[in-house]
């Protein structure tokens, strides 16, 4: 009897489970039904999508915190193989800023296939990418409307958190091989509204990688967008608009390329840090693509630029250190905000760093200090210590009996908020991306040099932080353009 009650109640309790999904398995239903249905969903096995867009500069454009600098994204095409997980998507994009390679279309192709992430350059040649880049990817195929509800329909997918808000449910999903996206579905028409996923990014730290979709369309019996948003935290980066899709058409050969399937992933290089003195108290610290300097005071050192991020920056902390262990290194300068030359100050600050920056740049710098970075523990996060920061205006002189260092904003073509330190006893000028000598293309050099004119410095060497040191007629050359 006992036993019978028992067997009862299990019965009840697995009718009841199956009748009465929960509140988040009901928003994941609506929005399978919504789509097309489940059985559609389950069925489908390529989507080419095809339009035009626009990108983004994160990180790279004029200022801290603004959104101005485009590019117009034509040729777009993306294939998605459904249940292959896999996806390719080519496009070209044209800079409609003045962009420092020059303002020439660009082709680009990248691909993930399952754990391989891979681009192909234009000459065809295939290339895996790193496994974070790979990773990044594979959480992109989830930000599709197809793709994450197929994934949070998947009885072994973990779905939690409902919360209503604005006309949206949205629910947290992680699936059955633990990957942690949040859908949203519109309250109205229970379609996709958002897919966002967490996501590291070296400047920024922990960040959220949201994709929008509107304007859905019928093909073949799915409910598709026709736009899609993605932005990371709150900056857009890329728009795409759709002109023409389809759905188990062909796809092509989404398999990635033999030479980046068959390559193991590229694992991270310990950082190469050379040293060339420019003069007695200055160095060149090179040996990658990003530079920086080392300059001597009597009682102190300073870094220009801390580039890239934790390791490069580290090393090259590492390298100033050795060159001159008796004397504490006490400042670095901060060149711009731009990614790639901010990378490495969260890891400065972390050895005790004063960061000396333009104006403009310090709300930017206090922001990225302060960031968590919870996802892939970084230098700072592993070692907090206290921002000191210096802003720079107009100008800063930094002078003792051994070194005399001036600090300006360079012009603002690459970057508003810009320094370049001048030497004036040993007449050389550290400057970056203004100017990269070895380029084929100097997009900002002219109205440089016009501004170092105005300036009347007396400049013989120039130490660009990308490239090598030139003496000041090479970048008058450089400046005038290519001979014709
Ligand atoms: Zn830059």
């Amino acid at each position: 009897m006992v036993r019978r009650t028992a067997l009862v109640l299990l019965t009840i309790v697995m009718f009841t489970a199956c009748a009465r999904p929960t509140p988040e398995r009901r928003v994941v239903d609506d929005a399978a039904a919504a789509l097309g249905g489940a059985e559609r969903l389950l069925a489908v096995k390529t989507v080419v999508i095809e339009g035009e867009g626009t990108h983004y500069n994160l990180g790279q454009d004029i200022a801290p915190g603004v959104s101005g600098q485009t590019f117009a994204v034509t040729q777009y095409k993306r294939a998605i193989d459904v249940p292959g997980e896999r996806a390719r998507t080519e496009l070209t994009r044209v800079p409609k800023f003045n962009y420092w390679q020059g303002l020439a279309a660009q082709r680009q192709v990248q691909g993930i296939d399952k754990a391989v992430g891979y681009n192909v350059a234009p000459s065809g040649a295939a290339s895996r990418v790193a496994p974070a880049a790979a990773d990044d990817r594979r959480a992109e195929l989830l930000r599709y409307p197809i793709m994450a509800v197929r994934a949070a329909i998947d009885p072994a997918a973990r779905l939690s958190n409902l919360r209503t808000a604005e006309g949206e449910s949205t629910v947290d999903v992680l699936t059955s091989d633990g990957r942690a996206f949040t859908l949203a579905i519109d309250a109205a028409t229970k379609l996709p509204t958002r897919v966002a996923s967490p996501a590291n990014n070296v400047n920024l730290g922990d960040v959220v990688v949201s994709t929008t979709f509107a304007d859905y369309q019928n093909v073949g019996g799915l409910q598709l967008p026709t736009r899609l948003t993605t932005r990371t935290d709150d900056f857009t980066t890329a728009e795409v608009r759709v002109a023409r899709q389809a759905v188990d058409g062909d796809a092509g050969d989404l398999a990635a390329p033999a030479a980046a399937a068959s390559a193991s992933a590229p694992a991270p290089q310990p950082p190469n840090v050379t040293a060339e003195e420019v003069s007695q108290g200055v160095w060149l610290l090179a040996g990658g693509s990003h530079h920086s300097a080392l300059v001597e005071f009597s009682d102190h050192l300073m870094l220009v630029d801390a580039p890239q991020n934790d390791a490069r920056t580290l090393a090259v902390i590492a390298k100033a250190r050795e060159l001159r262990p008796g004397k504490p290194l006490t400042h670095v300068v901060n060149s711009h905000h731009h990614f790639d030359h901010s990378g490495g100050v969260r890891a400065a600050v972390a050895e005790g760093l004063t960061v000396i920056t333009h104006h403009g740049n310090t709300a930017f710098i206090e922001e990225i200090v302060k960031r968590p970075h919870t996802r892939v523990p970084d230098a700072l996060s592993k070692n907090p210590r206290p921002l000191k920061i210096e802003a720079v205006a107009d100008e800063k002189v930094i002078a003792d009996d051994m070194m005399t260092v001036h600090l300006y904003p360079a012009p603002g073509e690459h970057s508003e908020t810009m320094l370049m330190a001048y030497l004036p006893r040993q007449r050389a000028l550290i400057v970056i991306d203004v100017y990269e000598p070895g380029e084929g293309v100097h997009m900002f050099a002219g109205r440089f040099l016009e501004d170092l004119k105005k300036r009347n410095l007396r400049v013989e060497r120039i130490v660009p932080l990308h490239g090598k040191i030139v003496p000041y007629a090479q970048f008058v050359k450089d400046a005038a353009g290519p001979a014709s």
